[in-house]
């Protein structure tokens, strides 16, 4: 970053909606997570949003949807999620946040079909007649930075401070529905999920605890979008098959059994959600996981949750399953042993009840 230091503090200072000049070119790094505060975590509602928020940001429109049902199930309103599918915009641009607006219409519908009941919710407020947008902005921007904004880029490009103290923070954080800690949770989020927005997350962070978050809830917002940015290693095989599969997952062959080795290699990407049924090997399996976060369980035992980089070395005729977590993918690569030409013997499902109460 040092080596551009002009593109820096343009960028630091442009989408900043927040922070001014001076903070966009500290060189002290943030205060933040230096101590512990014994702080309650955030509510589900708030997770919620902060999820909702980083799937828009990303334009994850699968891990989108499944964000949306949990924050309807939460108790978010619909005015709610579309008051922060709406404010990511000014954040995200308007493709992420109509893509999310689209995804958020379809799943409502879904909803509505299966004969889900969700609230409305509050309306949003009229803009006050006694004050101008500008008035409104400079207010509300004021209030959450803690002091006027000023900056060298505003006095540079005037345009994007009247923008953004009238339409950001006037009509935008000016609509009431959301309260203001609520939408940073969904800046902080979504700024979080998006990359070379290092200052103004910083920014944001600041913000964030201008309005009442802890450093703690602050780090739990960013453990929660948290997400390896790889690209897969290997590309999706074939769809795995429904008979031995719960929800959506994908098997690469990747090389038989043959002289060389009575074993064959496979990569399989679960989706969030997705898992295998109960199964054994006849002479074990050993998993490397290569991506995302997930379960591995033997029958009668606790399971064990499974990321990047962990190693599962499965006995023979173990009763197991393994895949993704409720809410994030996961990709392993599986070495299994052949017995009589046979590598595996599948038996039932694993049922929503057994897997929903892992994560409790
Ligand atoms: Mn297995």
């Amino acid at each position: 970053m040092n080596s551009k230091p002009f593109k820096f503090l343009v960028l630091g200072a442009l989408l900043v909606c927040a922070v001014n000049f001076a903070d966009a070119t500290e060189t002290n790094p943030p205060k933040q997570g230096d101590t512990i505060v014994n702080s309650e975590n955030l509510s589900q509602k708030q997770q919620s949003m902060a999820l909702i928020a980083s799937f828009t940001a990303t334009g994850d429109r699968m891990n989108l949807k499944v964000a949306l049902n949990d924050g309807l199930n939460a108790g978010l309103s619909i005015n709610e999620i579309k008051e922060i599918l709406v404010q990511m915009y000014a954040y995200t641009g308007f493709p992420r946040s109509l893509n999310a607006l689209d995804a958020f219409m379809t799943t409502l519908e879904e909803r509505k079909q299966k004969g889900i009941k969700d609230r409305a919710g509050k309306a949003p407020l009229l803009l006050p007649k006694d004050k101008s947008k500008l008035e409104l902005g400079m207010q509300i921007q004021t209030e959450l930075i803690g002091a006027p904004v000023k900056g060298a880029i505003y006095d540079f490009a005037p345009t994007i401070d009247i923008f953004l103290k009238e339409h950001l923070f006037g009509d935008i954080f000016g609509r009431g529905i959301l309260d203001y800690q609520s939408r940073e949770i969904a800046t902080i989020a979504a700024l979080a999920s998006l990359d070379g927005v290092e200052s103004q997350l910083r920014g944001h962070l600041r913000i964030g605890q201008n309005v009442g978050l802890t450093p703690a809830q602050e780090e739990q917002i960013l453990a929660l979008v948290k997400r390896d940015d790889g690209k897969a290693i290997f590309p999706k095989g074939e769809k795995a098959a429904a008979d031995y599969f719960t929800g959506t997952a994908w098997v690469n062959h990747l090389a038989s059994r043959d002289e060389t080795g009575n074993f064959s290699v496979d990569d399989v990407i679960f989706e969030a959600g997705s898992r295998n049924h109960w199964h054994t090997h006849p002479t074990g399996q050993t998993l490397l996981v290569t991506e995302g976060e997930g379960w591995y369980q033997e029958w009668g035992k606790a399971a064990r949750k499974i990321v990047k980089g962990d190693t599962v070395v499965i006995p023979a005729n173990v009763k197991h399953w393994h895949g993704a977590a409720a809410k994030r993918g996961m990709t392993h690569i599986a070495i299994t042993g052949f017995r009589d030409g046979t590598a595996v013997t599948w038996l039932e499902p694993v049922t929503d009840a057994q897997y929903s109460n892992l994560e409790k």
